[in-house]
């Protein structure tokens, strides 16, 4: 019995090879435990029967009680269709089948009574089913008490072959009446008791056979619980191990580059947000320990200065620092406004891009290999193994979301003792996914702009308002402002039907035609002293308008740009609209996002465009980001190297149980950092199969 779980299905009663076979490549279920782990997607009420006359075509999956009183083939074939008169005495509605015609009708009786299972739809004014599923109500099942039944989700192929959500569930029902004893717990006995979480074999139990609606909703708790509180241990733990294995560099002063910059160079003061960073960042450097801090602001809160001052810190005690962008433009960009703050200190930069020459590179190599080099920008390039440090103590990734954690690591072992990190990402990321997804990094989060700035105003303009748009981008442009024109893509696909950047182009130079107006052009496509002109173009005042794809999204900064005029913006994501929009707003002057779409717009699209016209906030667009796309899809979830099958928790809504789990899982690990604890067993040893892969225990202290 202890070998209950690791049982293979195949021996399962009503299961056999065949099946098992099915099950193992449609659904992964290899086990008796992993059947059990396959939860339900959804639950129906089958002790609520619905008459026909309350009902209405918005209602779910509901149940209903009745009789056929006759059929009727319409329509020729292929689109040949049955339909079925059903009544419950308080009204009718048709059943529509388009399936399976033969067998319905030798099947289905007249005048027989039916418990009917569906979701009611209209259709020329009329409620119908399409498909529901009809049961004999003489033959249901009473070998399975329940009120609430599960439904499982399957796959075309399981259903071509009976293994449909009612045979999963019958297989289930056998399952359980194999269970002899109590299912092993995952938990230890302490937290159960805590947390107050029902068991584990009683939630599965009750995950899969609802006793009750409130038994229901403790299992899926207990269930959501276990699932976060693994992830959050594991993150958690390896947190631990790093902080405990590895001497961080100890940066022990604050040095005088800082000094002169914040006295003499800083243009503003910093803002409190800028302040507090600052302050956590220096905690960081000084205690011994790695810093491995994930910083979170805003387009244009500011955050490159933070990443100037923390690497002045670094030269000061004599370390050199990296600054890691992901393209090009941005690189150069950084690199120049750097060495202006850094003028008149006495501090070596240098730039490092797939277009630095080959004289060029020979120089920073040896810079960086005898020290007189202290600081370093640039792109991926800083990555190849050819780029040796002295004593590498700072790495910075810029708009870290754009890199995998395998670039991160490569930083990392570009000195024997691993530098401090810190990743700064203008892309917003919901405080549940951080926890999550970054769980092993500590978060800064500069919430705060700079001030004097005015908030953008977002205007949705549909199509057939271009020229109203032009009007507006010709008033701005006398008033000495410029303007960005982003496009989605170019020629990546020729059907979708998308204005490609030439077209507008040329569009646009009908309305703005030389030598009165200048337009400047940047795609990804051109070379890069081709986009490197283009961009010096537009930035040094002497084109007013620049189009371009989102090659321009991350980071490119000119204050004087007031207009962003975003095409198709319903083809864009929340996040990346954010992103474009954060190119404007940069100066003093009131600034401008105009969204251009066609008419057709999809709901989700129409909520997009909606969030961008009524907030600026980026939080707030990247929670409801999560909760329109789910956060598998969000942006930097992919790179991040941590998968995300959750069976039946939901990031997006169950915040608080991670939360919870988190702050649980923190006490358990400051108490028993190893979990050597005898009640603690447990945990360590489903922690290992959960993760399935080695966790070196003897690792740690
Ligand atoms: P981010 O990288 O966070 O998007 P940047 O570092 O590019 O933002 O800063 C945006 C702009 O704000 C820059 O022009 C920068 O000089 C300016 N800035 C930064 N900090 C302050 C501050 N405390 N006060 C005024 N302006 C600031
Ligand atoms: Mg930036």
């Amino acid at each position: 019995m202890s070998q209950f779980p690791q049982q293979d299905i195949k021996f399962l009663t009503g299961v056999g090879p065949k099946k098992a076979e099915q099950l193992n490549k449609e659904l992964q279920i290899f086990s008796y435990g992993d059947l059990l782990r396959y939860y339900p997607y959804k639950y129906l009420d089958r002790s609520k029967v619905y008459s026909i006359r309350e009902i209405d075509a918005s209602a779910a999956y509901i149940q209903l009680r009745g009789k056929i009183t006759g059929f009727q083939r319409e329509g020729a074939k292929p689109k040949e269709r049955l339909v079925a008169k059903f009544t419950d005495g308080t009204g009718t509605v048709d059943l529509v089948f388009f399936k399976g015609l033969k067998y319905l009708l030798t099947n289905l009786k007249i005048n027989q009574e039916y418990l009917l299972l569906g979701k009611p739809s209209q259709f020329n004014g009329q409620i119908n089913f399409v498909h529901p599923e009809l049961e004999d109500v003489s033959k249901v099942d009473s070998n399975i008490s329940y009120s609430l039944q599960p439904f499982y989700n399957t796959t075309e192929k399981l259903k071509s072959n009976f293994l449909h959500s009612k045979a999963i569930e019958k297989i289930m029902a056998t399952l359980w009446r194999n269970v002899k004893e109590r299912i092993p717990e995952t938990l230890p006995a302490s937290l159960i008791h805590r947390a107050k979480l029902l068991p584990l074999h009683d939630a599965l139990l009750n995950i899969h056979f609802p006793q009750s609606h409130d038994l229901l909703k403790r299992a899926q708790f207990r269930l959501k619980f276990e699932e976060l509180f693994f992830i959050q241990l594991d993150l958690l733990f390896q947190k631990h191990v790093r902080l405990s294995h590895i001497d961080g560099l100890i940066f022990k002063t604050a040095g005088e580059y800082l000094n002169t910059f914040y006295s003499q160079n800083l243009p503003f003061p910093l803002t409190d947000a800028q302040k507090r960073v600052m302050k956590e960042i220096r905690r960081d450097l000084g205690s011994g320990k790695q810093m491995n801090r994930l910083l979170q602001g805003d387009v244009g809160s500011g955050k490159t200065l933070v990443a100037l001052m923390t690497m002045l810190i670094a030269a000061a005690n004599g370390y050199q620092s990296c600054l890691m962008v992901p393209t090009e433009i941005l690189a150069n960009q950084h690199f120049k406004s750097i060495s202006k703050y850094l003028n008149g200190i006495d501090i070596q930069i240098q730039l490092l891009t797939g277009s630095t020459t080959k004289a060029a590179r020979k120089k920073i190599h040896t810079g960086l290999a005898d020290g007189s080099l202290h600081l370093l920008v640039g792109t991926h390039a800083l990555l190849e193994d050819i780029v040796q440090f002295n004593n590498l103590g700072l790495v910075i990734i810029d708009e870290q979301h754009r890199f995998g954690v395998a670039q991160r690591a490569k930083l990392w072992q570009k000195n024997t003792k691993p530098p401090h990190i810190l990743v700064m990402t203008a892309t917003p990321i919901p405080r549940t996914l951080a926890m999550t997804v970054y769980g092993d990094l500590d978060v800064s989060v500069i919430d705060q702009l700079p001030p004097g700035r005015k908030p953008i105003q977002t205007m949705h303009y549909f199509d057939s308002r271009r020229l109203p748009m032009f009007g507006f981008l010709k008033k701005q442009i006398e008033a000495g402002r410029q303007a960005y024109i982003v496009y989605p893509l170019i020629k990546e696909s020729e059907n979708l039907d998308l204005k490609y950047l030439e077209d507008g182009y040329e569009g646009f130079s009908r309305v703005f035609p030389p030598p009165q107006y200048n337009i400047s052009v940047v795609h990804g496509k051109m070379k890069n002293e081709e986009k490197d002109f283009s961009m010096r173009h537009f930035a040094s005042g002497k084109a007013q308008i620049m189009i371009a794809t989102t090659v321009i999204e991350v980071g490119v900064d000119v204050p004087n740009a007031t207009v962003m005029v975003i095409e198709n913006a319903e083809r864009f994501g929340l996040s990346q609209l954010h992103q474009l929009r954060g190119r404007v707003g940069r100066g003093g002057e009131q600034s401008y996002c105009i969204l251009m779409t066609s008419y057709k717009l999809s709901s989700e699209a129409r909520k997009r465009i909606q969030a961008m016209v009524s907030t600026n906030d980026g939080f707030e667009l990247a929670e409801l980001d999560m909760k329109l796309r789910g956060p598998g899809d969000l942006e930097g979830t992919q790179q991040s190297g941590m998968a995300f099958d959750l069976k039946i928790a939901n990031i997006a809504q169950d915040g608080q149980i991670l939360q919870y789990a988190r702050d649980l899982a923190t006490e358990i690990l400051e108490d028993d950092p190893t979990l050597g604890r005898p009640e603690n067993q447990v945990l360590k040893s489903y922690f290992t199969t959960l993760r399935n892969r080695p966790v070196n225990w003897g690792m740690i202290s």
